[in-house]
């Protein structure tokens, strides 16, 4: 597998390390309070696990999906689906993102889940695109690692659905992708 790997950007032991220094943090700046983290899947699952192992308060674990009608075209509709237990109505809600390229995605989640009435929503997310040009109405709260405006995989991050299981982030080479 590591044949379509150009470069490893992050490491399976730097991801833990920092994993554990956002859970830390999302446990003191939300001590004494019920958290919901919404995953947004399919990406953020391996994210959102290692995040909570973390997180030392009584956290609820709800799912949604967001997908682009049109593939690369970032600016297409999107739809959701819920995979939710519960309302949002008066909770700290925290979404789980994988990695904000444009946000785009994660401005229409943003403003569907306002909707819902949340007491707080903030967004964390474990990886940033820091030369890519976001308009984010809500900027992520906490954010693992900027990267480089580079076409990634691993630890929930896919091409074509496949190496989501890889345990660090690495750059997909290019001849894989035709890129
Ligand atoms: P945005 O709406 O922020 O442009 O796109 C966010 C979504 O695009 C992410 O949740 C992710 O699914 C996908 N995405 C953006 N950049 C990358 C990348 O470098 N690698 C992979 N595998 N997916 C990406």
């Amino acid at each position: 597998m590591k044949g379509i790997i150009e470069e490893v950007l992050i490491t399976h032991s730097e991801i833990k390390k920092r994993c554990k220094e956002l859970g830390e943090e999302v446990t003191k700046d939300y001590a004494g309070k019920r958290l919901v983290l919404v995953c947004l899947l399919k990406g953020s699952v391996p994210f959102t696990t290692e995040l909570s192992l973390n997180i030392n308060l009584d956290v609820e674990l709800e799912f949604l999906r967001a997908s682009s009608y049109n593939g690369t075209n970032s600016k297409g509709e999107v739809k959701i689906d819920y995979f939710f237990t519960d309302s949002l109505e008066g909770k700290d809600v925290l979404i789980v993102e994988d990695i904000i390229d444009t946000g785009l995605t994660l401005d229409v989640v943003v403003r569907e889940l306002k909707k819902m009435n949340p007491k707080s929503l903030e967004i964390i997310a474990l990886l940033n695109k820091k030369d890519v040009k976001t308009d984010l109405k809500l900027k992520p709260k906490y954010v693992g690692f900027d990267i480089p405006n580079k076409f990634v995989i691993g630890f929930g991050l896919d091409y074509n659905e496949l190496y989501r299981n890889l345990n660090f982030i690495g750059v997909l080479k290019k001849e894989v992708y035709g890129g």
